[in-house]
């Protein structure tokens, strides 16, 4: 059934129950909420909505549900997949006033928070008291726990620690009817029916709104040392990689960076990088100092081993920090090279790393395309970005095409199309590629039970499914 649009009366009760200041509809705040960090993807939502608490999100969700008007949850709008551009309308919601941490328990190691704090904050909350709370997405100075938790974002530590999935252990959530439901809790086991903690992680706003979370906690680790190994070819750096496993050591972070996204990044933060290395690995242990020296000792000796021409253990945390520096300004530093930025996460596995990036520069060559990679080498997560102009047509014709061919190779290596960035709009139509049609019928079959008048972020995930797309599609 089609949209009926925000009228008089509903706008009316709307404002009844999120207060006047909290409801917009003027252009100015239409045209700031209909677009994401997500280059390519426009379209104007009809209002916008910051309800104070569960039950106003509950309230606004039922008169969405009875009138079939879109709702986009929305956090800082850092996602890379066009998964908060309103393409059907309807109304934003944000988080602004439900950004408080709510208790940090450490008899249960958790930390409950509202929708809106942001990662970075909850990071420093619980070290501040001797905690850890791992995942670190490269945003995380300003994406927000929900935007992290519907995208089931990585990190930098995501090789040893997993991502945000692996730290979520209950949830408040509003259903597209207004239910309002709990599940996990802060409990270590719960096999009370089906998982719905793990099924609303990574369900981009398409299922239901989370206005609590549970995160799990663990103890501060004692002690980090980081280290930058070069290498004059790819390949070695990716046998290095797999050789630091095979060797069970689990690094806390194993980062990488090709030859031309170091010459960018150098060219950026002038951090002395040599930029004739063909590869960089970053590398960070952390734990029981013993533990780490050892580690980082057998780690130099295996990238040696491998043909590094250099391996540098940060002596101080300034030290430590320019390192980090290099890897977390990859994505600034490539924005620069052009009006448009495509970045991308294709994902296979790790032994397949040298391979892919191959392929990656194979695919860039064929199509005459700049394509720079980096990524989490640890996790096998790539991110090949392609700096571009969405003014020239003829070029974004073959970016889409080379993006196509990767995606594909992802596949046929055993990989994936997205490996943190989530489907959104923009991967839509490769999801098929991963999962097959029954794949994808299974999943409509789940979206169409919790929200059956798909009023929860429509045109998303599923490619075709928008109606009036006001969009510029890549
Ligand atoms: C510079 C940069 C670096 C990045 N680095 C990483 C990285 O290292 N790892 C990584 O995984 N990602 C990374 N990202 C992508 C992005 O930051 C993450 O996807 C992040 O989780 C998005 O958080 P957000 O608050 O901006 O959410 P938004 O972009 O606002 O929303 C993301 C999704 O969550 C949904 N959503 C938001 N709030 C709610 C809610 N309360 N209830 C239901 N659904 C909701 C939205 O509808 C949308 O589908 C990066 C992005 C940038 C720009």
């Amino acid at each position: 059934m089609l949209a009926q649009g925000i009228s008089e009366e509903i706008k009316k009760k709307f404002i009844a129950i999120v207060s006047q200041e909290n409801y917009e509809d003027t252009q100015t705040s239409r045209l700031v909420y209909s677009y994401d960090a997500t280059p390519n993807y426009q379209a104007l939502p009809e209002a916008v909505i910051s309800p104070r608490n569960t039950r106003e999100v509950s309230e606004v969700l039922k008169i969405c549900n009875e009138h079939r008007i879109p709702v986009v949850p929305r956090g800082s709008g850092t996602n890379l997949c066009g998964g908060t551009c309103p393409v059907e309308g309807g109304i934003v919601l944000l988080f602004k006033h439900m950004n408080k941490i709510l208790e940090i328990d450490e008899a249960n190691l958790t930390i409950t928070v509202q929708p809106g704090v942001l990662t970075g904050q909850i990071i420093q909350a619980v070290e501040a008291r001797g905690l850890f709370y791992p995942p670190d997405p490269g945003s995380m100075k300003i994406s927000t726990i929900a935007g992290n938790i519907n995208e089931n974002a990585g990190g930098l530590r995501g090789l040893k620690y997993g991502v945000t999935r692996d730290y979520v252990i209950g949830l408040e959530t509003v259903l597209p009817n207004g239910d309002i439901i709990r599940t996990g809790g802060k409990l270590a086991k719960d096999v009370a029916g089906y998982d719905f903690t793990r099924l609303f992680v990574g369900s981009e706003g398409t299922l239901c709104v989370v206005t609590e979370a549970i995160l799990k906690l663990l103890p501060l680790p004692e002690t980090k040392r980081t280290g930058l190994a070069l290498f004059r070819d790819l390949e070695s750096a990716a046998m290095a990689v797999s050789k630091i496993i095979a060797n069970k050591i689990i690094p806390a972070t194993l980062e990488f960076l090709d030859n031309a996204t170091i010459r960018v990044v150098e060219d950026y933060v002038k951090i002395g990088l040599p930029v004739h290395a063909e590869a960089i690995l970053l590398i960070e242990q952390d734990g029981p100092p013993e533990i780490v020296e050892r580690d980082m000792a057998k780690i130099t000796e295996i990238c040696m081993q491998e043909n590094a021409f250099s391996v540098e253990v940060a002596k101080t945390e300034q030290e430590a920090e320019a390192l980090r520096m290099a890897r977390r300004t990859a994505l600034s530093a490539l924005a620069r090279l052009a009006p448009t930025t495509i970045l991308e996460d294709a994902t296979v596995p790790r032994s397949e790393i040298a391979r892919m990036v191959k392929s990656i520069t194979e695919i860039a060559g064929k199509y005459n395309l700049t394509i720079c990679t980096f990524g989490h080498a640890g996790d096998g997560n790539l991110h090949p970005t392609c700096p571009t102009d969405i003014r020239n047509r003829e070029e974004m014709d073959r970016v889409e095409k080379a993006f196509e061919e990767i995606f594909a190779r992802a596949i046929e290596l055993g990989g994936t199309i997205t490996g943190e960035h989530g489907v959104g709009i923009m991967k839509a139509p490769y999801l098929e590629m991963k999962l097959g049609k029954e794949g994808v019928a299974a999943m409509r079959a789940v979206k169409a039970a919790l929200d059956p008048n798909n009023i929860m972020n429509p045109g998303k995930i599923f490619a075709g499914d928008s109606r009036n797309r006001v969009v510029v599609s890549r």
